[in-house]
């Protein structure tokens, strides 16, 4: 099975998006993994700091090894937003295949020396490593930052940083920002700016973060059946298809619509079956329909919708 970094090589070689799919419980975990199963596809399952206090690094490598055991594609732990050395090193020492150091909120000369540290620890490691330069703004679990502070990635400063901490995949800002509020005003991608930071790199892995597309007919769902999500707004399918054919983003994070998904599904059946208590009769349908966004995802991220 391919190690991480060669799936990387093929995704920039052959000009396609591994999808990154953040999970929380064992259902979420295997909708991502049966997912991937059918699209015969490489995926990526991601583990934010506050999911990894949630479910306990211990169980969290433990179910993911579990689940992988006979899977015939590959699948890759990852450790998402790692803020710091210490919880990389937690993550690369449990047998993560990569860790993402998000240095995106300090001073560049920190960023680079935080990001290095975490490059040398996981080189002795052989995990892969992704670091991040520019602000996104929106809700990154405990993290919040304002859209003012949000910067676009400088392109310059991205061949830097590069050049300064060898990181293995660089995660950009050019306009997408976490969690299901992503625009104010008019929800455009800054294209321009991502080939410019591509000039600069030359080949080079890119992540997209903050890229779900946010389903207007689910947030309606939702509402309809109590929930209160207002003026809800993601990045377009055209933006993030353009992006997956045309430029070097290996790697599309998505982890609001998998949660817009499950919840609309959870808010459908609890409305619709009153009498069920089994809490397995609600979380089977919601994995089902989880899977089902998810395999959408890899093919738009593969350019095949
Ligand atoms: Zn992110």
């Amino acid at each position: 099975m391919d190690s991480i970094f060669v799936t990387f090589e093929k995704a920039l070689k052959k000009r396609f998006a591994i999808g990154a799919f953040n999970f929380y419980n064992l259902e979420t975990l295997q909708a991502i993994l049966e997912a991937g199963e059918i699209t015969a596809s490489p995926v990526i399952c991601s583990v934010s700091e506050s999911a990894l206090q949630y479910m306990g690094i211990d169980a969290t490598v433990m179910m993911f090894e579990a689940l992988t055991e006979k899977k015939k594609y590959p699948a890759y732990l990852h450790l998402d937003h790692g803020k710091s050395f210490e919880v990389c090193k937690k993550a690369i020492d449990a047998g993560f295949d990569s860790v993402m150091i998000d240095g995106s909120a300090l001073p560049f000369d920190e960023n680079v020396k935080l990001t290095k540290r975490v490059v040398k620890y996981a080189d002795k490691h052989g995990v892969f490593v992704e670091g991040e330069i520019g602000t996104l703004s929106g809700i990154e679990d405990n993290t919040i930052v304002d859209e003012k502070d949000s910067k676009y990635t400088n392109p310059q400063e991205a061949k830097k940083f590069l050049d300064l901490t060898k990181v293995n995949s660089l995660a950009v800002a050019i306009g997408t920002s976490h969690g299901a509020y992503k625009f104010s005003g008019d929800p455009k991608l800054r294209i321009d700016i991502l080939s410019n930071i591509e000039k600069e790199l030359g080949k080079f892995p890119i992540v997209l973060h903050g890229a779900s597309t946010v389903d207007l007919k689910l947030i309606k769902q939702i509402n309809a059946r109590g929930g209160k999500i207002k003026n809800a707004k993601g990045v377009s399918v055209e933006d993030i298809s353009e992006i997956c054919k045309h430029h070097n983003v290996c790697k599309v994070n998505v982890d609001t619509d998998l949660r817009i998904c499950f919840i609309a599904s959870l808010r459908k059946n609890l409305k619709a079956c009153p009498k069920e208590i089994n809490p397995r009769f609600f979380f089977s349908d919601a994995k089902e329909e989880m899977k089902n966004l998810i395999i959408t995802k890899i093919k738009l991220f593969q350019g095949k919708l």
